[in-house]
């Protein structure tokens, strides 16, 4: 890649020597000269600062349907923006396991990445490339189709991957026709058995899936610690590691101070909505920033930006 950028970079300078050539007065053309340098540095600096930089892509999907199965399909279901189909995402999660991606917890990137005393990486860990799955809400069909797949990667490669799931602990195991949403919610017992089988990472996406910007105090208060505490009740006896329910997912994507400074009573940190990677050192944990998925965005497009494509 850098004898490409040094044959642009020669062919950039060639080409502005001859216009000035053509067209310059002397001190037009020291002008111009100032100017062609300060953009090839610019240039440069941009270039140099991307290949040095650790990059992660941190995906947000909502719902996953299957579109071979006609009761997650129109009419029987409508098609809903920030649906992913379950055929896209085998694709993208058979890539990245494929070339060995390490698909991150939110303990781990916290702990690696992004806390104030991040631990070095573990040798079995290094030269990996990282990646973080979310999945919001906490869908039926989207743990249905994710489990099997996960079976599925599981049995052809042997290899587990692992997502995290940002969940609104009070809907687990309603119905669609009792909540807003109008989906089926996955049941704290079918949670509890991807956590046991090592393919989920339970978080928080608050209680109710409200703007956490838009609560008064009190009833922030008690959005952050409800949430946590249901989830970490239903899964007290198979989590070990006291891991679920420490980090949480702000529902929309929405936090202002005052939510962060909540926020930190009960969790060690936040992610939004920016759709940008994660680039370098973090100086906010409580601003993980996050790719929002729809189903506009094809497999090719996900996987070019885990690879830290932007050339
Ligand atoms: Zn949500």
């Amino acid at each position: 890649m850098l004898a490409r950028i040094k044959t642009n970079l020669k062919y950039g300078v060639k080409q502005g020597r001859e216009w000035l050539q053509k067209w310059g007065t002397r001190r037009r053309r020291q002008i111009v000269s100032f100017l062609l340098i300060f953009l090839l540095s610019l240039t440069l600096t941009k270039v140099i600062w991307e290949l040095v930089t650790e990059e992660i892509a941190i995906f947000g999907f909502h719902d996953i349907i299957d579109v071979t199965n006609t009761t997650q399909m129109p009419p029987q279901r409508e098609k809903r923006h920030g649906d992913y189909t379950k055929q896209d995402l085998e694709e993208l999660l058979e890539y990245l396991v494929k070339n060995n991606y390490w698909f991150l917890s939110t303990q781990d990137l916290y702990d690696y990445f992004i806390g104030s005393n991040t631990k070095p990486i573990p040798d079995s860990r290094k030269g990996q490339k990282r990646v973080m799955i979310t999945v919001d809400d906490g869908y039926q069909n989207a743990h249905e189709n994710i489990l099997d797949l996960a079976i599925k990667l599981q049995e052809k490669y042997d290899r587990a991957i692992e997502i995290v799931w940002f969940v609104n602990p009070p809907f687990m195991g309603k119905l669609g026709k009792d909540i807003p949403s109008g989906l089926d919610r996955v049941s704290c017992e079918d949670f509890r058995a991807g956590l046991a089988a090592g393919f989920y990472d339970l978080q928080s996406h608050g209680a109710n899936h409200t703007n956490l910007t838009e609560l008064d105090s009190q009833k922030l208060e008690d959005d952050l610690s409800k949430s946590q505490q249901i989830l970490r009740e239903c899964t007290r006896d198979v989590d070990s590691d006291r891991i679920v329910a420490n980090h949480i997912a702000y529902p929309f994507g929405a936090a202002d101070d005052r939510v962060e400074n909540a926020v930190k009573k009960y969790y060690f940190s936040g992610y939004n909505y920016s759709n940008q990677t994660l680039k370098g050192k973090l100086k906010n944990p409580y601003q993980i920033p996050r790719v929002s998925i729809h189903q506009n965005i094809p497999p090719q497009r996900l996987i070019r930006l885990a690879k830290g494509g932007w050339i």
